[in-house]
């Protein structure tokens, strides 16, 4: 259940095998395998599972099993259980063009699920580069891959670069594939607090019918990274933050925050009032988005020792690549009239923080919230999540107005992102993933600033590393007579 890091399955033992396109990379390494070996630990993955790397290099299942053992070097010290997880682990070497490639993993999965007793269940996960996600799918059709059990696809962002792309790749996966076999991964859908948002609203009457434009003054998003393109300059000239965190990320924490009540905290029923949200976002005119967002790039830091955007390996010395957004999102549903969210995301900020803040209007009073209260998520770095309500802890801050649910687990049950989503596609539960129908809109939203962005040459660098962005971010809500809340 969506906001509940539920219990519920998270000691029945599941079956599969996983086939790794990319087993050898570091989405890998670093979450896919630490992320399974903690399934491991806690007896959700155990006797009946088997995972096939495949990529292009020539190793050996032994070779394969020691990379895997090391990639749990910070997540534990117990050799033994290591040993043991990393024997479930299989390599296949393959180029995802080469048909009999495909056959030779179809006969390894099939011989694994007679070792493993995996019930013929697969899970595809696409740890790869975009370019290859429909190649891969359209062989695992043609090559007969797909068994009688069930057959799950794990799509990593970016889903697609523009609209049209998005439902080219849309079109080549579902000739293999149906929309309820296809999981489009966003891991802030994994995370704890955005997840225990629908709960909170849900169980909090009085902050949920706060929740309106009657009340808010102002939605406020940001996720901010302290860190630079570090060693993915090669990527980031490809995207940008527009498509890297505002189209899939910030959208969809918007569809969270925004959508109404569901009938059901089930899969279904959150789809369709976030469906709702995504429909109703407001479309822009190119005057509007130059009146209403904002792109940047990082500059030097000011004792200059942190290299500007442009100076970062494998970018353009002019790349006119924004590495900062701030934006105005509005919707056009009666219950979301002229509320502003802004959205900010950015790199080379001051600090990490990915945050909510709902900012009250006085009118709230009538509900017997203190006017002009603000709310706010931490979705993270904090250990756990919290809430603040005017910047102090919600137990402290003498408001009863908000109160996490007590069956929440907040405190003893905070999971990586990508364990969580692990069991969602396990259990064939698609709610904290993202649906073709929500994509194709927050898609065509972005591509008109993208298309108007593209039509002028900005003048970057614009704000210095480590400093808040650049000051246009500011006056995008002075001009509303607003202002950010968190100003690092
Ligand atoms: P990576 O370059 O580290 O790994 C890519 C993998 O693909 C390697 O195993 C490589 O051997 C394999 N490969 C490349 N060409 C191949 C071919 N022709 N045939 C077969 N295998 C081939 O990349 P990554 O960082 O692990 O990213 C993988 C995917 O995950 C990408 O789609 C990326 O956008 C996405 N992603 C990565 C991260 C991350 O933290 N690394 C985060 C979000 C999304």
């Amino acid at each position: 259940m969506l906001g509940k890091r539920s219990n519920k399955n998270m000691t029945t033992e599941k079956s599969a095998v996983f086939i790794i396109f990319g087993g050898s990379g570091d989405l890998a390494h670093r979450k896919l395998y630490p992320a399974m070996y903690n399934l491991y630990k806690s007896g959700v993955l155990k006797d009946h599972f088997a995972v096939i790397g495949t990529a292009r290099r020539p190793w050996s299942d032994d070779y394969y099993r020691s990379t895997v053992v090391d990639s749990l070097e910070d997540v534990d010290d117990d050799e033994k259980a290591m040993t043991e997880f990393s024997k479930h682990f299989f390599y296949q070497s393959h180029d995802v063009t080469d048909s009999d490639h495909y056959i030779a993993l179809k006969n390894l999965a099939a011989k694994l699920d007679d070792q493993f007793d995996t019930g013929h269940n697969r899970i595809y996960y696409m740890a790869i580069a975009p370019r290859f996600f429909g190649t891969v799918a359209e062989h695992i059709n043609s090559e007969g891959l797909k068994t009688d059990g069930y057959n799950r696809l794990v799509i990593e962002k970016p889903f697609g670069r523009s609209f049209d792309s998005a439902c080219d790749l849309n079109s080549s996966l579902t000739k293999t594939f149906s929309e309820s076999e296809i999981y489009r991964m966003d891991h802030y859908l994994g995370k704890f607090m955005v997840q225990q948002l629908t709960d909170i609203r849900m169980k909090n009457k009085t902050f949920e019918k706060a929740l309106d434009h009657k009340y808010v003054s102002n939605m406020q998003i940001t996720l901010s990274e302290s860190l630079g393109v570090e060693d993915r300059g090669g990527y980031y000239e490809t995207a940008g933050v527009l498509r890297d965190m505002i189209q899939n990320h910030i959208m969809q924490i918007i569809g969270a925050v925004a959508m109404d009540e569901p009938a059901k905290l089930d899969s279904d029923s959150i789809h369709e009032v976030k469906r709702a949200v995504f429909a109703n976002l407001k479309d822009l005119t190119p005057e509007e988005v130059d009146q209403n967002f904002v792109r940047g790039q990082y500059g030097e830091d000011a004792t200059g020792k942190l290299k500007a955007y442009r100076e970062e390996d494998n970018v353009d010395a002019n790349s006119n690549i924004e590495t900062f957004v701030a934006g105005k999102v509005t919707m056009s549903n009666e219950r979301w009239d002229g509320v502003p969210f802004y959205v900010r995301s950015g790199k080379r900020m001051p600090a990490k923080s990915s945050r909510i803040d709902v900012v009250f209007n006085d009118k709230v009073e009538e509900l017997g919230i203190k006017p002009n209260t603000t709310v706010t998520f931490l979705i993270e770095p904090e250990n756990g999540s919290s809430i603040l309500v005017n910047g102090i802890d919600y137990q402290s801050a003498n408001q009863d107005f908000i109160k996490f649910p007590e069956d929440s687990h907040y405190f003893d049950n905070e999971r990586e992102a990508y364990e969580s989503l692990m069991i969602d596609i396990l259990d064939g539960d698609q709610i904290h993933f993202t649906l073709w129908d929500e994509l194709q809109n927050t898609w065509k939203y972005v591509d008109v600033i993208r298309q108007q962005w593209d039509n002028e040459t900005p003048d970057f660098p614009n704000y210095m590393s480590k400093t808040i962005g650049p000051d246009a971010a500011s006056e995008l809500l002075e001009k509303d007579g607003n202002t950010w809340v968190w100003d690092a």
